[in-house]
Formats: structure tokens, C-alpha cells, sequence
């Protein structure tokens, strides 16, 4: 590495650095190899820093170089050493990314450097936000603040299927909306609101309802490149996430749905259970469900979150659970919780966050691999 450059520079993932005093460091690597490093005049630990987030030679030089030559020049010595021992590599990619989108998104390029392998970077990780696209089935209690984290995450691409328009009641809860969107489309105030929280995001609102798995299938396709689709909304009951399951086995794209006060389960189509996988279950547990959720399709208001009652605090924790798991899938960082799992929170006597397995059912009318032999009643 030729030290004057400009170039940028980070510490080499296989090293740590490990203050022990102001003006000296421990730096070890992987394989337990130790150096003591020095430098009396200049403050290590915040240097030590500085290199970790990432920086330019010349940033560090105006930084720490105090404009005295002596100074500099001992400086570049530092940095030599550093780079005589493998501990620093070239951000090259970095030099991909705008210097705006780089300030933009700092503190998330400084997160993703925690999981950096040899040949991913945390550039790696942002420009698979980027570059990724996430339907939205609902952009209402759930859906409002997915998006408007989705957009201030960095993720390129979001498209939202809703036709209800912005009502009073749900400003108490949904995070995307406010007074002045009140009697718009959600699709359209979705659309406003995401160009005034990022330009780095495209949104597109398609204003309908989602009536036939077929109709999510035409959507997909016509979307193009769609990663995950992501279902929030709860009606009609149990026929939109049927639909939605068959959608994602039919095209292959993943699904991960939310769960009554909960995530899960993420589907991969063929793979990982569908949220359709918990229907038989429950028909076992509860032999009359079919005329419970009869009743349900016939009132469609019944089930309306508005009327079961809630606050805005309660969904937040759901809608940021379901957040962190597409982020977690998408940029293969952190490991995805709700693969034959749901991820519930609940509040009753206290908080509660358990994972309950959901395995594949072989019989699911869905995702299936096993005929049912069992004859219809
Ligand atoms: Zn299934």
C-alpha cells in the first residue's frame, strides 16, 4: 500500500486493535500474533478509531497530523507499520459509493465492518440493501413503519400494494403517516413521504387489494426482481396469506409474514415452512375454526385492528422484528430467526419473547410434499 496516497484505508479485518493507554496499542491478529505499537505524541486510541470506521490517509494527516511536519512524518511512519504488518487494507470499494451515500449511510457502513470476511466488506452488505427490492402487501399499521425503516435503512427498491385511504385513526399508530395525509391514499402519502425521508429509495404504490394468489403472481412478475415479499396485512383472514404462500411457491420468491404480535414464519419457497404450514395445526386444536373464520370473512370489520384495539408502541416492536429479519436475509449478516419459527412478543404479565418452532407440514395444502390420504368430510 503506498502510504501517501489518498487513498482510503481500514483496519484488515483479521486484526483488532486494543487500546492500553493513550498513546500505545495491543493490535492482534486471528492468529494470536501480538504487537505493541507506540507513539508518543499522538493520541492512539482515537486514531485507533478512525481506522476502524474507515478513513482516508489524508483525513487522518489533517486529523492527526496537527499541520506540523515532524508530526506528519511520524504519522506516516505509524501508518507504515501498521501496514508492514498486514493490519491495513485499501477500502477500494468504498470509492464505489457517493461521498454523500457514504455520510448518509456512515453509521450503517460502520456496523456492517463487524461482519466483514475476506471478501465482503461492509460495502458488500450496504449495496445488497441497495440493490434489493421488497413488496409490500399492506402499508398500514405494520406496513407504514416497514417502509419508512426499509427507506431510512438504505433499501433501493420498495413497491406497496394497499388501496385504503390515510383515516384519523390510524395516525396513532402508523409511523409513515401524518395529519396532512388524511383522506389520501395510502399509496400516494406512502409515495410523498418516502421522497422526503430518502432519496436513495424508489417507491412504487400500486393502489389495489390483493384478491387471488394469481393477481400477487401477476404483481411479482410484472414487478421484476422482487427478493421478498413482505405480508402485513390480516384480511381477508387466512385467504391472503394462502394466497401469498402459493404466490411465493409459485414464483420462488421468499415470503415472510407477520404473526398476531409477532414475525413469522420466513418462507423460502420449498424449503422453509409456510405460514399456510400452521393451518392444520390449528384445525386439530380447534375442531370449529372454519366457522370462526367464516364468521370472520363475513364481517370483515370484526377483525379490524381498530376494533380488537392497540397502540402504535405494540406494533412498532413486531414491525422492527420483521424489519431486522429482511435486512438480516437480504444482506446475509445477522442469522434469520424465523426460518420453521415464529418470533412472538407479548405483553401479558410482563414482556415475553419466545420462538416457537413451526416446522414443515408434509401435508400443508400448499407446500406439501405428501398427498393427503385423509378423505374430506
Ligand atoms: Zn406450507
Amino acid at each position: 500500500m503506498e502510504i501517501s496516497s489518498t487513498r482510503l484505508i481500514a483496519l484488515n479485518v483479521s486484526f483488532n486493535f486494543i487500546p492500553i493507554g493513550v498513546h500505545e496499542v495491543l493490535l492482534v491478529n486471528r492468529v494470536g500474533s501480538s504487537y505493541r505499537l507506540q507513539h508518543p505524541s499522538i493520541e492512539l486510541t482515537s486514531l485507533a478509531e478512525d481506522i476502524l470506521r474507515g478513513s482516508t490517509i489524508t483525513n487522518l494527516i489533517n486529523r492527526f497530523g496537527n499541520g506540523d511536519a515532524k508530526q506528519i512524518a511520524s504519522l506516516k511512519e505509524f501508518l507504515e507499520n501498521l501496514d508492514r504488518l498486514g493490519a491495513l487494507r485499501s477500502d477500494l470499494d468504498l470509492q464505489s459509493v457517493s461521498a454523500e451515500e457514504q455520510e448518509r449511510f456512515k453509521a450503517n457502513l460502520s456496523f456492517f465492518r463487524s461482519f466483514e470476511k475476506e471478501e465482503e466488506t461492509a460495502v458488500t452488505f450496504h449495496k445488497r440493501l441497495r440493490n434489493a427490492h421488497f413488496l409490500l402487501i399492506g402499508l398500514g399499521g405494520l406496513g407504514g413503519p416497514l417502509l419508512d425503516f426499509f427507506a431510512r435503512a438504505g433499501v433501493g427498491s420498495i413497491t406497496g400494494i394497499d388501496m385504503d385511504v390515510v383515516e384519523p385513526s390510524n395516525l396513532p399508530r402508523n409511523l409513515l403517516y401524518r395529519e396532512d395525509d388524511i383522506g389520501k391514499k395510502k399509496v400516494a402519502a406512502a409515495a410523498e413521504n418516502v421522497s422526503r425521508i430518502s432519496k436513495f429509495t424508489r417507491f412504487r404504490g400500486i393502489d389495489s387489494r390483493i384478491g387471488s394468489a394469481a393477481e400477487l403472481i401477476r404483481i411479482v412478475e410484472e414487478s421484476g426482481n422482487v427478493d421478498l415479499i413482505l405480508l402485513t396485512a390480516d384480511r381477508p383472514i387466512w385467504s391472503i396469506i394462502r394466497w401469498c404462500a402459493e404466490a411465493a411457491m409459485q414464483t420462488g420468491v421468499p415470503l415472510l409474514r407477520n404473526h398476531a404480535l409477532g414475525v413469522g414464519p420466513f418462507m423460502i419457497p420449498g424449503k422453509t415452512a409456510c405460514p399456510f404450514c400452521e393451518w392444520n395445526r390449528l384445525k386439530a386444536n380447534f375442531p370449529n375454526i372454519e366457522e370462526i373464520m367464516d364468521f370472520y370473512r363475513r364481517s370483515p370489520d370484526a377483525r379490524a385492528t381498530s376494533n380488537i384495539g392497540t397502540i402504535g408502541t405494540k406494533i412498532a416492536i413486531p414491525a422492527a422484528l420483521m424489519a431486522q429479519e429482511a435486512i438480516s436475509f437480504v444482506t446475509k449478516t445477522e442469522k434469520v430467526q424465523t426460518f420453521n419459527a415464529v418470533v412472538r412478543v407479548s405483553f401479558f404479565n410482563g414482556l415475553h419473547i419466545d420462538r416457537m418452532e413451526l416446522p414443515r407440514d408434509p401435508l400443508c395444502d400448499v407446500c406439501g410434499t405428501e398427498k393427503r390420504d385423509v378423505p374430506s368430510a
